[in-house]
């Protein structure tokens, strides 16, 4: 079993509150994790630690804080595969893909090494004899409160990004994998000095009690209901929110496209990391010329995912996907394949495909973060944008389609922040784009992110007048 600790001003201790969190093995049930909860006095301490070494980290040089930064990615890379099964035993990701997903948060990492140095201010062309410049600095203390679907590498941009600018950061990983975050931060740690990261641990109450601690940012990827309270938290505090939340990622499947290669993409899209990836494909709009074909195909597809898929993270997340997939069935949806609860250990969900689903149904309009494709039929290119674009959420969108104009259009008028076109995954290393609506604000990623952790001042100087 995993004990769970927390760093504070450059100690590891227990959590003072009292209470416990146990995380169980999705795959088996077994419990793998044990976390002391931190108090809200461990909280403060933590936060209170990170504004005390402030000063001397915003003071090193920006390439001494990318140096850290490089060797702190090296002992992460070193540890790829005990992070992989830390993972694995929590989350039930599957050793190989958990691998994969380190590698990228050890790339961030390293990339964010890179630009740090060269993140800088501008001069401006103000009045002779004036210099007028903008400099930039860090922003202080920054809160990160990061989900559990993907969690070192969703850790590793949010901290990589705040520790190059010159900030200090309080972690707070999800309570569902709470020893890969406790793996990481021992990993990071040594590399900086005290009380530059701390890490306390636990659930919901010790996210909102550093929310609204006196940090300068918080960093929240995860939930959108989670985010709207977390900036609420900020509108108390002044501190600014950085949310990167859920999404509803619709995949439209124009005429002309071949039916089984569509069914293949929107499969991945659908039933990788058993749904449980933000940008998941979360309903499907097919036209009706490639819709039956289309529909068998996915079948299929759903069919051989059911050998490969992994386990939900917890019976939690899955009553909440078969109580949107049973509600859409009592409505009129067919279940073409899965659907059902599997009997046995874990917290297993089949990949289901639902035929005739409707706009008013949860699992079109919410997220359902589970491996579930449900699918409407559609009569145009033109109404499927349309019904694509009518959600609360604008996170990613995909357009599978042989036409120029479509792709052209899709990408011109989808709603989102990030549209892709005839592939469901993929896009340049350091892409960042703005969540739109309830997905939520801000640059989570990409040299963007360097701004985002960072204030800008305007300077203006003078010569003093002659004669002084
Ligand atoms: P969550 O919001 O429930 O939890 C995320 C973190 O917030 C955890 O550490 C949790 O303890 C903490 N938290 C919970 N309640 C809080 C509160 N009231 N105040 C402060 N912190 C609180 O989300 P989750 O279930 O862990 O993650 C899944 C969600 O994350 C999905 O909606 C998914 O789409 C989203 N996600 C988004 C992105 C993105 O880049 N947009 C990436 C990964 C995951």
């Amino acid at each position: 079993m995993n004990l769970v600790r927390q760093l504070i001003a450059g100690s590891w201790s227990e959590g003072g509150s009292g209470r416990t969190v146990t995380v169980f093995d999705p795959s088996t049930g077994a419990p793998v994790s044990t976390v002391p909860v931190s108090s809200d006095a461990d909280v403060l301490a933590a936060v209170r630690a990170a504004r005390q070494a402030a000063p001397g980290w915003a003071g090193t040089s920006a390439a001494g804080r990318a140096a850290a930064l490089r060797a702190a990615a090296d002992a992460v890379e070193r540890a790829t595969g005990e992070l992989a099964a830390l993972m694995h035993a929590e989350m039930g990701k599957p050793a190989g893909e958990a691998a994969g997903s380190i590698e990228a948060g050890v790339g961030t990492l390293r990339q964010y090494a890179e630009l740090g140095p060269v993140h800088r201010g501008r001069a401006l062309a103000g009045d002779d004899g004036a210099i007028d410049l903008m400099a930039f600095g860090p922003r202080g203390v920054v809160a990160v409160i990061t989900p559990w679907n993907d969690p070192v590498a969703v850790a590793c941009g949010l901290l990589g990004a705040a520790l190059v600018t010159g900030n200090t950061v309080v972690h707070k990983p999800s309570e569902r994998t709470p020893a890969t975050g406790h793996r990481l931060a021992e990993l990071l740690a040594p590399h900086l000095p005290d009380g530059v990261l701390s890490l306390v641990n636990g659930d919901g109450p010790v996210g909102a009690a550093l929310a609204a601690a006196e940090v300068d940012v918080v960093a929240h990827v995860g939930s959108t209901a989670t985010g709207r309270s977390i900036a609420a938290a900020c509108a108390r505090t002044g501190a600014k929110a950085l949310l990167e939340n859920g999404g509803s990622d619709p995949l439209i499947v124009d005429a002309g496209v071949d039916p089984a290669w569509a069914a293949g993409q929107a499969a991945t899209g659908a039933f990788a990391n058993s749904g449980q990836i933000c940008v998941a494909v979360e309903r499907i709009y097919v036209h009706r010329e490639v819709a039956d074909a289309f529909l068998d195909a996915l079948a299929a597809e759903a069919r051989a995912w059911a050998a490969r898929i992994g386990p939900l993270v917890d019976t939690r997340l899955r009553d909440g996907v078969h109580a949107q997939v049973s509600a859409a069935i009592e409505a009129g949806a067919r279940a073409l394949t899965g659907g059902a609860v599997p009997d046995g250990p874990g917290a297993f969900y089949p990949p289901t495909v639902l035929a005739g689903c409707t706009d008013e149904m949860a699992v079109m309009r919410e997220e359902t973060f589970g491996p579930v494709a449900p699918v409407m039929v559609v009569e145009s290119f033109d109404e499927a944008l349309k019904r694509a674009a009518d959600s609360p959420y604008g996170l990613a969108a995909t357009v599978l389609t042989p036409s120029m104009s479509h792709a052209q259009r899709a990408w011109r008028e989808l709603p989102a922040g990030t549209v892709k076109v005839n592939a469901v995954f993929g896009g340049a290393p350091g892409g960042a784009a703005h969540p739109r609506k309830s997905s939520g604000h801000g640059f989570g990623y990409g040299p963007e992110l360097l701004d985002e952790m960072t204030v800008t001042k305007a300077v203006h100087i003078e010569a003093p007048p002659s004669g002084w």
